[in-house]
């Protein structure tokens, strides 16, 4: 028995019979290791070139994206690495949101300009903004459908028109949407990245990415570039991250009716200034959100506070067992603050002109009773209330 069809996929999934290591696979002859890369046959030589357990994850996502040959690799920030250098090389201009994921940010400002690319962001709500950043040289354009941590809603079909128009590839970081809201390949985007280390996986226990391309040549690219770069993922994690998907569908329709009735209730709460959640009429975005996303609007929420630090801290410590915690897509809710973690960086001028104060929290809501959540938050807001008033 030299190999076994996974039950799931059917992909062929060899077992190293000698010299097995987690990292290599023997073959018989030659002519069998020539088969494996000139793409005949199915199997893995050495895992850094592929994986069994990365291949079958890659499928499962691809299936849920509309995707085909899409790769996993070890993180979200690899996946934007690749989808980049697979398109993009010294001389083109790369253009941004404004309100990207804090280290796709940084590389925009500091890693791409260092390899000879230029650089800009605009304000992906605003399809002028987009227009007039663009420069001859404009080759991708990185996005993401709802921005961190303000919840703005990009105006996806006229960035594509644009890209069209210009001869760009749009890169659509589709970690907080989730293919569950909404597929990018659906709509006109050329590349979709994923951290899979969120709500895909779910439990924050593997750190993976997931990048696919429309185009076969682009998707063929991007392997070459995970491969040679180096940015292939764990085996170990791809196995967490095939379990956590398994109940994706579940963790995300609760998270996402959790999310309502916590922004709901924060809306009506004396203590609370301003509730961000796409899916309440007060939203900016709300008609584009139920335009974009229809009835998907996310488990994500923010609100903010009166008061500065002493009320920051005064509601993290009485909404536990809410978790402080700086990430999202966990099965159970975490609470982050902008100001001391994701743009802390920023002087507080500029993150007031983001909209983010002292008193700025995101919520990644879970899959606890909405009610415990909703007490949660309550207490904290109460208890940040006494501490500003003190
Ligand atoms: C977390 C995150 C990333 C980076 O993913 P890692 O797996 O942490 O490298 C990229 N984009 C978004 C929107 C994220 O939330």
């Amino acid at each position: 028995m030299r190999g076994y069809n996974h039950p799931k996929s059917g992909v062929l999934l060899y077992k190293v019979e000698r010299h097995g290591r987690s990292v290599v696979y023997a073959t018989d002859t030659p002519d069998d290791l020539d088969a494996l890369y000139d793409g005949g046959a199915h199997g893995f030589t050495y895992s850094r070139e592929g994986h069994a357990n990365a291949r079958t994850l890659a499928q499962m996502i691809d299936g849920m994206e509309g995707a085909a040959d899409g790769v996993v690799v070890s993180s979200g920030m690899a996946a934007i690495s690749v989808a980049l250098m697979a398109t993009c090389k010294a001389g083109d201009h790369v253009l941004g949101g404004n309100q990207l994921y804090g280290r796709s940010l940084r590389m925009m400002n500091e890693e791409l300009p260092r390899l000879g690319m230029e650089t800009s962001v605009f304000d992906p709500t605003d399809i002028a903004a987009a227009r007039a950043a663009v420069r001859p040289n404009t080759r991708a354009i990185l996005i993401e459908v709802v921005s961190n941590p303000t919840l703005r809603v990009a105006d996806m079909p006229a960035i594509y028109a644009l890209a069209r128009e210009i001869g760009a590839v749009v890169i659509v970081d589709n970690t907080f949407t989730t293919p569950y809201a909404y597929r990018p390949f659906d709509h006109g985007a050329d590349i979709v990245v994923h951290s899979v280390t969120k709500l895909m996986a779910g439990h924050s226990d593997a750190m993976l990415g997931y990048v696919a391309a429309r185009d076969p040549g682009v998707a063929e690219r991007l392997n070459i570039v995970a491969t040679t770069w180096g940015f292939t993922a764990s085996p170990f994690d791809c196995w967490m991250a095939e379990r956590g998907l398994l109940s994706f569908d579940l963790r995300f329709e609760r998270a996402q009716a959790n999310a309502r009735a916590l922004a709901e209730a924060l809306n009506a709460l004396p203590g609370v200034a301003r509730t961000v959640f796409p899916g309440l009429p007060n939203h900016p975005d709300h008609n584009r959100a139920r335009d974009i996303l229809g009835d998907a609007m996310g488990n994500m929420v923010s609100f903010e506070i009166p008061g500065g630090r002493a009320a920051a801290n005064a509601l993290t410590r009485a909404a536990q067992p809410i978790a402080f915690a700086p990430t999202l897509g966990d099965i159970n809710t975490t609470l982050s603050h902008a100001a001391s973690s994701s743009h802390r960086a920023l002087s507080a001028e500029a993150r007031g002109q983001l909209g983010m104060s002292e008193g700025f929290f995101r919520v990644s809501v879970g899959v606890e009773p909405a009610q415990d959540i909703i007490a949660a938050f309550t207490r904290g807001v109460e208890a940040a209330a006494r501490a500003d008033q003190a």
